[in-house]
Order: structure tokens, then C-alpha cells, then sequence
């Protein structure tokens, strides 16, 4: 079986808050706007005119979405959202490296951060059973290396020749 190199992280996003490389990555955990009263994360904040300003806020980096309604708090769809806020570092600086980088490279990043972290795949029992033949056979299944302890042994023989 093929076994693919563990990639490097992009110098631009590995000393990222994982926060960020996963709404960049995945997609914001914005809550579900409801009928009747408002979810948990979304405020409507009245304005004279009798508008309202929708401010539906990230559950995983806090970053904020609003927009403003039409008098009576009915919906314009001519009105965009405005963004702000979240993790602190969320915006890249306009200008930087990391600016020019797109949705597809965070996400290569995330993938990257849930193969570290052994999560790839689920925690199933078609997934343990992957991981256990993997480690029987002295590879890591996520980053097709050797495992720990081989690796382990290997300096040990090494050192054991000098
Ligand atoms: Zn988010």
C-alpha cells in the first residue's frame, strides 16, 4: 500500500490558533438562525428607525456576523454581512504572506493537525481495528512512519553501534 509523506505545515499558518485553521478550514460554527426566540449566539439589536442589527456570533473562534434589517426587522436581501472580530490573529494582516493564502490551504492545515492528533478517521471500531493492524505492522496509519517505538529502537541500535 502507498503510504503518503506526513506534509509540512505552511510556515504562514503553523503557529496559528487551531480556532482559526478551523473556521478558515471548515467553515464557522455560526448557530442556526430560529423562529421564535433568539439562539444562544445571536443578538438583535434595535435601532431607532425600528431595524435591528443581527449579530450572530461564532461558537468556536467568537467571531461576529451582523446585519441589518428593514424597519419591523424584516430581511433585505440587498444587505450584506459585516464581519468582525474573533481569535485574536483571525484577519491576516493585508499585505502579509499569510494574506495571499486561501480556504484550501487552512484546510490542508486542519487535515494536517487532526493526522497529529490520531482523529482522523473517527473513533469507530472499523478505525481502531485500521490502527491496530497499522501498528502491528510498525506503521503509524495517519503519517506512514514507523512507530514511536521502532523508531525509539532504531536510535537505540544506532547508538548501540558506536
Ligand atoms: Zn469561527
Amino acid at each position: 500500500m502507498p503510504r503518503a509523506s506526513r506534509p509540512k505545515p505552511s510556515p504562514h499558518l503553523k503557529d496559528l490558533d487551531d480556532r482559526i485553521i478551523e473556521c478558515r478550514g471548515a467553515g464557522h460554527d455560526w448557530p442556526q438562525l430560529k423562529v421564535g426566540f433568539l439562539p444562544e449566539n445571536v443578538r438583535a439589536v434595535p435601532a431607532r428607525d425600528g431595524s435591528f442589527q443581527m449579530v450572530i456570533t461564532c461558537r468556536n473562534c467568537g467571531r461576529e456576523r451582523t446585519r441589518t434589517t428593514l424597519p419591523g426587522g424584516y430581511y433585505d436581501d440587498t444587505i450584506r454581512f459585516a464581519y468582525r472580530g474573533g481569535v485574536e490573529g483571525f484577519a491576516a494582516r493585508p499585505g502579509s504572506d499569510r494574506a495571499a493564502l486561501a480556504k484550501p490551504d487552512y484546510t490542508a492545515e486542519l487535515y494536517r493537525r487532526m493526522a497529529e492528533n490520531a482523529t482522523l478517521g473517527g473513533d469507530s471500531e472499523d478505525a481502531r481495528q485500521a490502527m491496530k493492524d497499522a501498528a502491528a505492522a510498525g506503521y503509524d496509519m495517519l503519517t506512514g512512519q514507523p512507530t514511536v517505538r521502532d523508531k525509539a529502537a532504531a536510535v537505540t541500535r544506532r547508538a548501540g553501534k558506536k
